[in-house]
């Protein structure tokens, strides 16, 4: 079985998904790779929930991705006195460092980080930016501030500082715990919140090392200072554009995302585009004319795949959302004027050989109207290098590591098989004829082309092409 679709979906699970037989209505809708949102959920839950997804793994056949996603080091508010103030525009107030159920003159909040990094005239935003105030004056324990957007602070909201580089490692002490977690129950993605430079990746892969994929969400204004280091330093992007769309103004997002999404392929990185796609149908079956429109708008930017998160976690319509998205990326791809938006994206020739060489592969399985374009990958990279040239045809990501099989299922047009290890280029060739006759991909009197790198066991070589026939007339 095959998916009839490019672009991939990510499903966050939540209370309103993690039964298995939610997760496999879900997996049968579409969803490629299942996201466990760290911010929420106890770790006894998290590991059901993984277990189920291999569970459902080994029913369906199919290689699944999961995705662990840290919380990393979210700002709050402490507890306020009654639980909630009420401040108006005009207002002076003051946060403390230490206390709690604090008034409108000691707001608990408890960063030691935010009273060295901040300076006067720069904003705090709370709960989503509902409530804006502006600092006037900073102590060791104590910032003033006067309140730019009135609303309501109640206790353990959230706090945004978009003009302020904190001196914070992604990664909180409860991200480490949660981090050893994730890997021993063997995720394939760790996405890190809040990253702010490459050196917060680089930390982060000292932990991880390869035993996942790290993906880096874009939701600061200085990683957007910092994107093309982020970007070589991750394994993949997520245009996280619920806590972006707070620290940058709402009328740049959408072209951030689009040069986002651009930086990525050019990288051969896939990246997701996040948060709020079909909001509306947390609580109705039918999305917003804006909402389709926003999850065909990703397409069209060339995203590898667009995700859900309330809609899938907590709402009433998880599998509804699924089948939606399935069916807005899918008629936007079959849309005439698809290939015309994803090629004026094209790239420049990449020089280096294992690009140019995939680059020509993908032109190659073109011309000859080949069924499939097959990459033998020990690591993924060859698979990553055809995708970001988006051919106009399906890729096989043929690999004898299951791991590099699941992560690949977040890619741009990939359809993952993992195979035996092959010792040699002919029985490569047969492994790669064998699975697109047995996925469904073509017959007798087809071609196929695979590319790959040899010698198989180094990754990162993509030197070779190969055009084969899938069986009947010897050609
Ligand atoms: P979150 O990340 O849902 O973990 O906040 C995504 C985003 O901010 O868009
Ligand atoms: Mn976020």
């Amino acid at each position: 079985m095959h998916r009839n679709r490019r672009a991939k979906i990510v499903a966050t699970v939540g209370p309103a998904s993690s039964d298995p037989a939610v997760l496999k209505a879900l997996y049968l809708a579409g969803v490629d790779t299942f996201r466990m949102n760290f911010s929420h959920g106890s770790r006894e839950n998290h590991a059901a929930v993984h277990a189920s997804i291999r569970a459902l793994e080994i029913e369906m056949g199919r290689p699944i991705g999961i995705l662990q996603d840290l919380q990393g080091p979210k700002i709050r508010v402490g507890t306020i006195k009654d639980g909630r103030i009420t401040v108006q525009a005009g207002e002076k107030i003051r946060f403390v460092l230490h206390g709690a159920d604090g008034d409108r003159d000691a707001i608990p909040l408890p960063h030691p980080e935010i009273f060295a990094a901040i300076a006067p005239r720069q904003d705090l935003l709370i709960d989503d930016g509902r409530v804006r105030v502006r600092v006037q004056g900073v102590g060791d324990d104590f910032i003033d501030a006067e309140v730019v957007i009135g609303g309501v602070i109640s206790n353990r909201k959230g706090v945004n500082l978009p003009g302020t580089i904190l001196d914070l490692s992604p990664l909180t002490a409860k991200d480490r715990e949660d981090l050893e977690f994730g890997l021993s129950l063997g995720v394939d993605w760790v996405a890190l919140s809040f990253v702010q430079r490459a050196s917060d990746v680089i930390e982060a892969r000292g932990i991880i090392g390869d035993r996942a994929g790290i993906m880096s969400k874009i939701e600061k204004p200085s990683a957007l200072e910092h994107i093309e280091d982020i970007v070589r330093m991750s394994d993949a992007v997520m245009v996280a554009r619920g806590d972006l769309g707070v620290e940058i103004p709402h009328e740049e997002v959408p072209g951030r995302q689009k040069e986002l999404v651009r930086a990525c392929r050019l990288a051969a990185k896939p990246v997701i585009v996040a948060t709020q796609m079909l909001e509306s149908m947390v609580n109705a079956p039918t999305p917003t004319r804006a909402e389709a429109s926003d999850v065909a708008t990703a397409i069209y930017d060339g995203a590898d795949a667009v995700m859900l998160s309330a809609e899938s976690a907590t709402g009433s319509y998880p599998v509804e959302a699924v089948t939606m998205m399935d069916r807005i990326i899918s008629a936007t791809e079959r849309h005439k004027l698809y290939r015309s938006f994803i090629s004026a994206s094209a790239l420049d020739p990449e020089q280096s050989p294992p690009h140019a060489v995939a680059a020509a592969g993908a032109g190659l399985a073109e011309t000859i109207g080949a069924k499939a374009i097959v990459g033998y990958t020990s690591s993924g990279t060859t698979v990553a290098r055809i995708a970001r040239q988006r051919p106009a045809l399906p890729i096989v990501a043929l690999t004898p590591n299951l791991a590099v099989a699941r992560r690949a299922s977040l890619m741009w047009g990939v359809h993952s098989v993992p195979s035996q290890d092959v010792t040699t280029y002919e029985e490569m060739v047969a492994t790669a004829r064998k699975a697109l006759v047995d996925e469904n991909f073509g017959g007798p009197g087809d071609l196929a082309v695979v590319v790959a790198g040899i010698p198989f066991a180094q990754s990162g070589t993509t030197n070779n092409l190969r055009v084969f026939s899938l069986g009947g007339s010897a050609r």
